[in-house]
Protein backbone atom coordinates (compact mmCIF):
# COMPACT_ATOMS: atom_id res chain seq x y z
CA UNK A 1 0.00 0.00 0.00
CA UNK A 2 1.33 3.77 -0.55
CA UNK A 3 -0.17 6.37 1.11
CA UNK A 4 0.71 10.12 -0.08
CA UNK A 5 1.14 11.64 3.49
CA UNK A 6 4.40 13.68 2.82
CA UNK A 7 6.96 13.57 5.68
CA UNK A 8 9.00 16.98 6.69
CA UNK A 9 11.21 17.69 9.37
CA UNK A 10 9.71 19.42 12.67
CA UNK A 11 12.99 20.15 13.68
CA UNK A 12 17.07 19.50 13.17
CA UNK A 13 19.17 17.87 16.17
CA UNK A 14 22.31 19.56 17.15
CA UNK A 15 25.25 17.57 18.12
CA UNK A 16 28.98 17.16 19.17
CA UNK A 17 28.67 14.17 16.56
CA UNK A 18 30.61 15.87 13.27
CA UNK A 19 30.66 12.04 11.76
CA UNK A 20 29.16 9.14 11.68
CA UNK A 21 32.21 6.44 13.15
CA UNK A 22 32.46 6.96 16.94
CA UNK A 23 28.46 7.71 17.42
CA UNK A 24 27.27 5.18 20.19
CA UNK A 25 25.15 2.74 18.73
CA UNK A 26 22.41 3.50 21.18
CA UNK A 27 20.95 6.39 23.10
CA UNK A 28 22.09 7.01 27.15
CA UNK A 29 25.07 5.31 26.30
CA UNK A 30 27.31 8.63 26.62
CA UNK A 31 25.94 11.75 28.45
CA UNK A 32 26.37 14.11 25.38
CA UNK A 33 24.71 17.34 25.17
CA UNK A 34 22.74 18.34 22.32
CA UNK A 35 19.92 20.88 21.00
CA UNK A 36 16.72 20.43 18.85
CA UNK A 37 16.18 23.18 16.80
CA UNK A 38 13.00 23.53 15.98
CA UNK A 39 12.31 24.42 11.78
CA UNK A 40 10.55 27.66 11.17
CA UNK A 41 7.10 26.19 10.25
CA UNK A 42 7.13 24.62 14.03
CA UNK A 43 9.18 27.53 15.75
CA UNK A 44 6.25 28.54 18.23
CA UNK A 45 6.78 27.82 22.14
CA UNK A 46 3.21 26.35 22.13
CA UNK A 47 4.00 23.67 20.54
CA UNK A 48 6.20 22.25 23.18
CA UNK A 49 4.13 23.45 25.92
CA UNK A 50 3.68 21.10 28.77
CA UNK A 51 7.17 19.10 27.62
CA UNK A 52 8.65 20.12 30.59
CA UNK A 53 7.07 17.66 32.95
CA UNK A 54 8.53 14.78 31.19
CA UNK A 55 12.16 13.77 31.57
CA UNK A 56 12.67 11.42 28.49
CA UNK A 57 11.26 11.90 24.96
CA UNK A 58 11.19 9.86 22.28
CA UNK A 59 12.96 11.19 18.82
CA UNK A 60 11.73 9.70 15.24
CA UNK A 61 14.65 10.60 13.03
CA UNK A 62 15.36 10.21 9.67
CA UNK A 63 19.19 8.46 8.88
CA UNK A 64 19.26 10.84 6.63
CA UNK A 65 23.35 10.56 5.83
CA UNK A 66 22.31 6.73 4.57
CA UNK A 67 18.75 6.95 2.20
CA UNK A 68 21.00 7.36 -0.42
CA UNK A 69 22.15 3.73 -0.22
CA UNK A 70 18.78 2.25 0.15
CA UNK A 71 18.18 -0.58 2.03
CA UNK A 72 19.06 -4.28 3.05
CA UNK A 73 16.73 -7.42 3.62
CA UNK A 74 19.80 -8.93 6.08
CA UNK A 75 22.37 -7.34 7.98
CA UNK A 76 25.82 -8.64 10.18
CA UNK A 77 25.27 -6.99 13.37
CA UNK A 78 28.70 -5.40 15.01
CA UNK A 79 27.25 -7.31 18.35
CA UNK A 80 27.61 -10.93 16.41
CA UNK A 81 31.34 -9.61 15.11
CA UNK A 82 30.09 -8.80 11.63
CA UNK A 83 29.87 -12.69 11.07
CA UNK A 84 26.18 -13.68 11.53
CA UNK A 85 23.55 -12.13 9.52
CA UNK A 86 20.28 -11.19 10.86
CA UNK A 87 16.66 -9.75 9.09
CA UNK A 88 16.36 -6.17 9.10
CA UNK A 89 13.63 -5.86 11.56
CA UNK A 90 15.49 -7.79 13.80
CA UNK A 91 18.01 -5.18 14.19
CA UNK A 92 18.68 -1.34 14.49
CA UNK A 93 20.41 -1.14 11.14
CA UNK A 94 20.67 2.04 9.59
CA UNK A 95 20.05 1.17 6.26
CA UNK A 96 16.13 0.29 6.78
CA UNK A 97 12.92 0.98 4.14
CA UNK A 98 12.33 4.45 5.02
CA UNK A 99 15.14 5.54 6.79
CA UNK A 100 13.74 5.83 10.35
CA UNK A 101 15.23 5.45 13.85
CA UNK A 102 14.15 6.18 16.91
CA UNK A 103 15.58 7.21 20.05
CA UNK A 104 15.21 8.38 23.91
CA UNK A 105 16.65 10.48 25.51
CA UNK A 106 17.12 13.24 28.46
CA UNK A 107 14.99 16.16 28.38
CA UNK A 108 16.79 19.27 30.28
CA UNK A 109 14.54 22.21 29.40
CA UNK A 110 13.21 24.40 26.84
CA UNK A 111 15.47 27.16 25.59
CA UNK A 112 15.47 30.34 22.76
CA UNK A 113 18.38 29.31 20.83
CA UNK A 114 19.68 31.66 18.18
CA UNK A 115 16.31 33.03 17.47
CA UNK A 116 14.68 29.58 17.74
CA UNK A 117 12.59 27.43 20.56
CA UNK A 118 14.69 24.67 21.18
CA UNK A 119 14.71 21.53 23.14
CA UNK A 120 18.70 20.99 25.49
CA UNK A 121 18.61 16.97 25.19
CA UNK A 122 21.59 14.82 25.81
CA UNK A 123 22.51 10.90 25.90
CA UNK A 124 21.63 10.94 21.68
CA UNK A 125 23.29 8.79 19.04
CA UNK A 126 22.65 11.02 16.68
CA UNK A 127 24.45 12.94 13.95
CA UNK A 128 25.23 16.44 13.90
CA UNK A 129 22.41 17.82 11.63
CA UNK A 130 19.71 14.55 11.65
CA UNK A 131 16.04 15.75 11.04
CA UNK A 132 13.48 15.14 13.31
CA UNK A 133 10.52 13.83 12.26
CA UNK A 134 8.57 14.06 15.59
CA UNK A 135 9.06 14.26 19.04
CA UNK A 136 7.03 12.62 21.43
CA UNK A 137 6.96 11.88 25.53
CA UNK A 138 8.26 9.14 26.86
CA UNK A 139 5.62 7.09 29.33
CA UNK A 140 7.34 5.07 31.73
CA UNK A 141 4.50 2.75 32.93
CA UNK A 142 3.62 2.02 29.10
CA UNK A 143 6.76 2.49 27.51
CA UNK A 144 9.55 0.77 30.05
CA UNK A 145 8.89 -3.16 30.04
CA UNK A 146 11.21 -4.61 33.22
CA UNK A 147 10.62 -8.28 31.91
CA UNK A 148 11.60 -7.51 28.00
CA UNK A 149 13.50 -9.74 26.24
CA UNK A 150 16.76 -7.93 24.73
CA UNK A 151 17.92 -10.65 22.48
CA UNK A 152 21.69 -10.07 20.60
CA UNK A 153 21.31 -6.82 22.62
CA UNK A 154 20.27 -8.12 26.38
CA UNK A 155 23.57 -6.29 27.68
CA UNK A 156 25.19 -2.87 27.77
CA UNK A 157 28.29 -3.10 25.48
CA UNK A 158 31.13 -3.76 27.62
CA UNK A 159 33.21 -0.63 28.06
CA UNK A 160 37.45 -0.69 27.88
CA UNK A 161 39.96 1.30 29.71
CA UNK A 162 40.74 4.99 27.88
CA UNK A 163 43.80 6.72 29.01
CA UNK A 164 45.37 9.86 27.56
CA UNK A 165 48.77 11.43 27.11
CA UNK A 166 50.36 14.37 29.00
CA UNK A 167 49.86 16.38 25.90
CA UNK A 168 46.13 15.37 24.84
CA UNK A 169 45.35 15.67 28.77
CA UNK A 170 46.62 19.12 29.16
CA UNK A 171 45.02 20.18 25.77
CA UNK A 172 41.77 18.78 27.27
CA UNK A 173 42.15 20.79 29.71
CA UNK A 174 42.82 24.03 28.10
CA UNK A 175 39.25 23.66 25.51
CA UNK A 176 37.47 23.08 28.71
CA UNK A 177 37.99 26.46 30.15
CA UNK A 178 36.11 27.40 27.32
CA UNK A 179 32.03 27.26 27.92
CA UNK A 180 31.51 25.47 24.42
CA UNK A 181 33.89 22.19 25.55
CA UNK A 182 32.40 22.11 28.90
CA UNK A 183 32.40 17.97 29.67
CA UNK A 184 34.62 17.57 26.74
CA UNK A 185 37.02 14.62 29.05
CA UNK A 186 33.53 13.47 29.55
CA UNK A 187 32.29 13.00 26.06
CA UNK A 188 35.56 11.90 25.00
CA UNK A 189 35.95 9.21 27.80
CA UNK A 190 32.34 8.06 27.19
CA UNK A 191 32.97 7.79 23.68
CA UNK A 192 36.21 6.02 23.20
CA UNK A 193 35.31 3.46 26.20
CA UNK A 194 32.46 2.28 23.46
CA UNK A 195 35.20 0.89 21.23
CA UNK A 196 33.76 2.63 18.38
CA UNK A 197 36.06 0.61 15.58
CA UNK A 198 34.40 -2.24 13.45
CA UNK A 199 34.31 -5.65 14.99
CA UNK A 200 36.31 -7.66 12.50
CA UNK A 201 39.30 -5.06 13.77
CA UNK A 202 39.09 -5.99 17.63
CA UNK A 203 40.08 -9.46 16.71
CA UNK A 204 43.42 -9.16 16.13
CA UNK A 205 46.29 -6.75 16.90
CA UNK A 206 45.18 -3.28 15.78
CA UNK A 207 48.13 -0.19 15.03
CA UNK A 208 45.74 2.41 12.79
CA UNK A 209 45.60 5.80 14.36
CA UNK A 210 41.68 6.72 14.57
CA UNK A 211 39.85 9.64 14.60
CA UNK A 212 36.51 10.71 15.87
CA UNK A 213 35.29 14.68 15.20
CA UNK A 214 33.78 15.71 18.67
CA UNK A 215 32.37 19.47 17.94
CA UNK A 216 34.98 21.32 15.86
CA UNK A 217 37.78 19.04 17.24
CA UNK A 218 39.53 16.48 15.72
CA UNK A 219 40.72 13.04 19.06
CA UNK A 220 43.60 10.61 17.49
CA UNK A 221 43.72 7.33 19.49
CA UNK A 222 44.97 4.42 18.65
CA UNK A 223 45.08 0.75 21.19
CA UNK A 224 47.73 0.06 23.38
CA UNK A 225 47.48 -2.96 25.51
CA UNK A 226 43.47 -3.57 25.54
CA UNK A 227 43.19 0.16 26.19
CA UNK A 228 42.64 3.27 24.14
CA UNK A 229 45.12 5.62 24.79
CA UNK A 230 44.47 9.64 23.25
CA UNK A 231 47.26 10.84 21.55
CA UNK A 232 46.31 13.94 20.40
CA UNK A 233 43.28 17.10 19.94
CA UNK A 234 43.14 19.28 16.71
CA UNK A 235 40.85 21.51 15.34
CA UNK A 236 39.07 19.85 12.64
CA UNK A 237 40.30 21.58 9.14
N1 LIG B 1 18.58 4.33 18.36
C1 LIG B 1 18.35 4.45 16.93
C2 LIG B 1 17.41 3.37 16.43
O1 LIG B 1 17.37 2.30 17.04
O2 LIG B 1 16.73 3.61 15.44
C3 LIG B 1 19.63 4.43 16.17
C4 LIG B 1 20.45 3.18 16.25
S1 LIG B 1 21.67 3.24 15.02
C5 LIG B 1 22.45 1.68 15.19
C6 LIG B 1 22.84 4.37 15.72
C7 LIG B 1 23.86 4.74 14.70
O3 LIG B 1 23.24 5.49 13.66
C8 LIG B 1 24.93 5.68 15.20
O4 LIG B 1 25.98 4.95 15.83
C9 LIG B 1 25.40 6.39 13.94
O5 LIG B 1 26.49 5.70 13.34
C10 LIG B 1 24.20 6.26 13.00
N2 LIG B 1 23.57 7.55 12.70
C11 LIG B 1 23.18 8.49 13.59
N3 LIG B 1 22.62 9.52 12.96
C12 LIG B 1 22.62 9.21 11.64
C13 LIG B 1 22.16 9.88 10.47
N4 LIG B 1 21.58 11.08 10.53
N5 LIG B 1 22.34 9.26 9.26
C14 LIG B 1 22.94 8.05 9.20
N6 LIG B 1 23.40 7.37 10.26
C15 LIG B 1 23.25 7.96 11.47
Amino acid sequence: MSFSNHINAVAICRTPYKQKFGIPRQPGLVNAPGYIEFEPAFNHIDAVRGIEQYSHLWLLFCFHENLSQGWKTTVRPPRLGGNEKLGVFATRSTFRPNGIGQSVVKLHGVVQRHGKVCLKISGMDLLDGTPIIDIKPYIPFSDAIADAKGGIAQDAPILIPVKYTAQAEEKIAQYQLQEHYQGLAELINGVLSQDPRPAYKKAKDDPKLYQVALYDLDIFWHMTDNAIEVLDLKPTT
